[in-house]
């Protein structure tokens, strides 16, 4: 993709599979939406995350593409006897450029600790992968009012002794764990408040102009319909994108949405 300038923006559309697809769906999957993503370069960048075991062959369909292929963990070792663990340097050898950590779901699911997701974000960032750091409060943290303590406590420590040398960057998805996978996110003006946290935490852990490497996108039942919005709001960088990313139609319209703000922001700065 084109590298933008200072004024002009660069947009994320990130799909996340989870575990919904076996290989040779993943395969199909990323082929037709790889059809229809084709032309939207400029400023956008689309990222497919699969499984690890449908890495290889998606990465095979997106080689040569304007899509980057992500995967949705990794382990916090280069390598040693680590049953299960998949490692940073096979990821980039699948050709993988970006990496998700810290998933709520496997915080959730899999007891995954701020340490632990710090460890494999400096992991992917000594790497060189693009790590995708997820965030988030839960619905009772939000009800109590912790919600910019829990944001804020998660990123720091994610990004604990994090550096960002020559052009390296990193994202910071915020993803409010009650609205993932519900259908309902939330209001795109309440997401733009907690990305306006999350920056200046940011702008507290890197000097500028590293920190303007450091990009904050939502997470959380983004689709065809609610897409608009969110693209509306300079403070959300992209989207991070579920179960909408398994339909080819939707997809595309997230992807095409996006790059339109992207086309019409960026003419009007030329
Ligand atoms: C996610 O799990 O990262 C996600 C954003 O899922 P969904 O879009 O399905 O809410």
């Amino acid at each position: 993709m084109k590298n933008p300038g200072r004024n002009l923006i660069k947009r994320y559309v990130i799909a996340n599979w989870k575990m919904q697809l076996s290989v040779a769906e993943s395969e199909t999957l990323a082929l037709d939406e790889l059809a229809s993503c084709g032309e939207m370069n400029e400023g956008l960048e689309v990222v497919i995350c699969p499984s690890f075991t449908a890495l290889e062959r998606v990465g095979k369909a997106v080689k040569g593409s304007l899509c980057a292929l992500g995967a949705q963990d990794l382990f916090w070792e280069a390598k040693g006897q680590y049953t299960g663990e998949v490692s940073a340097a096979t990821l980039k050898e699948l050709g993988a450029k970006y990496v998700i950590v810290g998933h709520s779901e496997r915080r959730q699911h899999l007891g995954e600790t701020d340490l632990m997701i710090n460890k494999k974000v400096l992991q992917a960032v000594k790497s060189g992968l693009v790590p995708i750091v997820c965030v988030g409060e839960t619905k009772e943290e939000r009800r109590t009012g912790k919600r910019d303590a829990v944001v804020e406590r998660q990123v720091r420590a994610a990004l604990q002794g994090v550096k960002l040398v020559g052009s390296q960057e990193l994202l910071i998805a915020y993803e409010p764990v009650w609205v993932i996978g519900t259908g309902q996110a939330v209001d795109p003006e309440d997401a733009a408040r907690s990305h306006m946290v999350i920056r200046e935490t940011l702008r507290d852990l890197f000097p500028e102009p590293v920190a303007q490497r450091a990009h904050i996108i939502y997470g959380g039942s983004v689709d065809s319909k609610n897409i608009d919005g969110f693209v509306r709001f300079p403070e959300i960088e992209g989207v991070l994108v579920g179960g909408a990313s398994l339909k080819p139609r939707e997809f595309l319209r997230i992807a095409s949405v996006t790059w339109q703000a992207v086309i019409k922001h960026n003419i009007s700065k030329r």
